[in-house]
Formats: C-alpha cells, sequence, structure tokens
C-alpha cells in the first residue's frame, strides 16, 4: 500500500473503514437509519458553523456541485462565475446544461481572486442570480478568500455555489457568517472517508428560489428538492448508500473530537511551504496559499512523471500530478484530513529532498 498524500483521495483511519463494515439494515424501510441519516446531517452542518439543513447525496464530489447548479438554474439566468482556476472555469459548464447563461469574471491563475478587485466589478455589473466560486481549487492549489467573496456577492442579492470540496475541514468554513447559500463537499477530501459521498448545505434563500422556480429542475439525481420532505415521510428519493453513511459519520465524528484540526493543517502546510521553498523550488501561486495542498513547479532537469514514480517506487509514496494548463507543469502534494499530520508530511520532504538532489 502507498501512503496517500494526494490532494484527495486521502488516509482514512481505521475505525471510518470498521464502520463501513457494520451491518445495515434496509435503509428505505428502517426508520432508525432515517434519524442516523439526519443526525450526520446535523452534525456536518454544525462543523461547518451553520444553521441551514444539510443534504448527503450518493455521488462524490461532483454531484454537489452539479445539484446545486441544477437546483437553482433556470434557462436564461444570468450566473457569475468565477474563474482562477480549472475548477472554477469548468462550473460554466454546468451552469450552460442547465440552461443558464454564465458570465466568467476571469482573473491571473496564480493569485487569488482579490475581493477589492471584484467589489469594484459588481459596482458596474451585478445583475446576477448566483455566482459560483471555489474555495480551494486543487489543480493549482489556490485558495480564495470566501469569508469576504460571499457576503460581498450577497450583498447585491447575488446567491453563492461554493465549492469547497478540498477545503473544508482544511481550511476554516463558517457558512452562515460567509452567507454561503450552497456550500458542496466531498468524502474523499479533508473529511477522510472514501471516495462515494457528497454533502450540501442549503441556505432558505437557495430553497425560495428552488420553490418559486417556474420551470421544472432538469434531472432527478442532481435535484436536492427531492429530499424535501425526506423526513417527514420516512421517505428517500433512492436507496441511501447505508455503508459509505456509516464511514462518513464516523469521519465527522473524528473530526469534531480534533478541535485542533485547523491549527494542524496550518502547521504542516506551513512547514510544507517553508521547507519546498529552502530546497530552491517555485511554490505555484504566487499568494493564497492553501493548508490542505502545496503546489510547486517542476524544476528544470526533471519530469513531473519521473518524480511521481521515483516517490512510488522507491519511497511508496503517492504524490499527485496535475492537468489540463498546468499537466506535467506542477507537483501536488495532498496534506488534508488524516494525510495532515507532521510525520507523513517530514517524510515526503525527505524523499524529495533526496530524488531532487538537494
Ligand atoms: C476533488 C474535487 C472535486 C470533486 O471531484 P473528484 O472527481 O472527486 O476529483 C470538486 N471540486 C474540487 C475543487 C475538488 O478538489
Amino acid at each position: 500500500m502507498y501512503k496517500m498524500m494526494t490532494p484527495g483521495p486521502t488516509q482514512v483511519r481505521e475505525n471510518v473503514r470498521m464502520a463501513r463494515s457494520l451491518e445495515f439494515q434496509n435503509p428505505d424501510l428502517d426508520a432508525d437509519f432515517c434519524e442516523y441519516y439526519k443526525e450526520t446531517c446535523l452534525l456536518a452542518s454544525e462543523l461547518l458553523h451553520t444553521k441551514n439543513e444539510t443534504l448527503i447525496l450518493d455521488g462524490e464530489g461532483i454531484l454537489g456541485l452539479e445539484a446545486a447548479c441544477a437546483s437553482i438554474t433556470e434557462p436564461g439566468d444570468r450566473v457569475l462565475v468565477l474563474d482562477n482556476g480549472l475548477y472554477g472555469e469548468s462550473f460554466k459548464d454546468f451552469v450552460t446544461m442547465y440552461g443558464g447563461i454564465p458570465t466568467l469574471y476571469t482573473v491571473d491563475y496564480d493569485k487569488p481572486v482579490d475581493p477589492e478587485k471584484l467589489a469594484e466589478y459588481l459596482k458596474e455589473q451585478h445583475d446576477f442570480k448566483y455566482a459560483t466560486v471555489v474555495h480551494c481549487d486543487t489543480p493549482s492549489g489556490m485558495l480564495n478568500d470566501i469569508s469576504k467573496i460571499c457576503p460581498l456577492l450577497k450583498s447585491y442579492g447575488i446567491l453563492t455555489v461554493v465549492d469547497s470540496v478540498s477545503a473544508m475541514f482544511g481550511e476554516e468554513v463558517r457558512a452562515d457568517d460567509y452567507r454561503i447559500d450552497l456550500l458542496c463537499g466531498g468524502s474523499q477530501k479533508a473529511i477522510s472517508a472514501p471516495p462515494g459521498l457528497t454533502i450540501v448545505t442549503i441556505s432558505q434563500d437557495a430553497k425560495d428560489v428552488m420553490n418559486q422556480r417556474k420551470t421544472p429542475i432538469a434531472s432527478f439525481y442532481a435535484n436536492l428538492k427531492v429530499f424535501e420532505h425526506y423526513y417527514e415521510e420516512k421517505w428517500f428519493p433512492y436507496t441511501m448508500p447505508a455503508s459509505d453513511i456509516y464511514g462518513l459519520r464516523q469521519a465527522l465524528e473524528n473530526i469534531k473530537n480534533d478541535p485542533e484540526h485547523l491549527k494542524r493543517h496550518a502547521k504542516v502546510a506551513e512547514k510544507t511551504r517553508t521547507t519546498l521553498k529552502e530546497m530552491g523550488l517555485t511554490l505555484y501561486p504566487h499568494s493564497g496559499y492553501s493548508n490542505t495542498v502545496t503546489t510547486f513547479e517542476v524544476p528544470e532537469g526533471f519530469t513531473d512523471k519521473e518524480i511521481l514514480s521515483k516517490m512510488r517506487n522507491d519511497y511508496n509514496i503517492l504524490l499527485a500530478g496535475s492537468f489540463g494548463c498546468f499537466g506535467g507543469k506542477l507537483i501536488r502534494i495532498g496534506h488534508m484530513g488524516e494525510s495532515a499530520n507532521e510525520k507523513d508530511v517530514d517524510e515526503v520532504l525527505q524523499a524529495l529532498k533526496e530524488i531532487l538532489g538537494k
């Protein structure tokens, strides 16, 4: 087994794996399961500092993003797509797919979105139903300041769809304080459960928009409204993946029982950045570093494949390259969730020193 130091999936603790192997009942017929599901959703809301309802959907992170867009987009809706990374840009596809008209707000991919410049832009242009915001754009390791961006958008009545799949629980997320309408996460990143589940928190404003639609939501699986009365009716729109949810619950309990988890992420991330710079490597984003993933440029004289395969074959460590416009150019170290621990990060840094001869 390789030591997984990728920006998702991440390492999974034994108690999460054990929880997934427990006996389960038919989740469609067992009222206790409905209670368990709801309690798990409430725990997620609590950890994300929101009174908004959380739903757990049976699909990995991408399903949450698509469901958020599908549920609030109607044909002709204008949507602002904040684009300073690959996930940022690709939100336009979900918007378009459900009939919306995306307007890209594109800025350099090596810097975070500057809330002051965005404020200037919004003074002129703010006729948008909602905006899409990526918290940590994982292929480049770019962190956007959602604590400033989301309240700013909301001050113009623009709802926000936030992809915090690779940031939540490694970076602070206070959904109510930031006034986030739809906040998306995935089980396989800092939550540190295996891939397979997505969570979405939904504000009252987002629910109002869904309820006031003139056209039906053009999806079933990516439709948040189909969960509307699940608790009162004890009826899920489709059979819930009970074992996955047992694992998720344990992973969320682990986070709750580790009140220092954000500090731990900050500490290992800082150490990773400092050490890489001491080795003469260049970090990719020039500001806006995420505490969940560190990205550096492939140094001259090496290829990404060579570094990654040596890490794998000689040190048994799995790191990630990147893709799209960053393909071949960047290496990514994931230090999120269970992987955000000093011992493993030290091992990664030592191996890199040896491979790069520094
Ligand atoms: C991982 C991730 C997702 C989910 O996509 P996967 O197909 O699971 O990789 C969505 N958004 C971001 C920013 C991610 O890092």
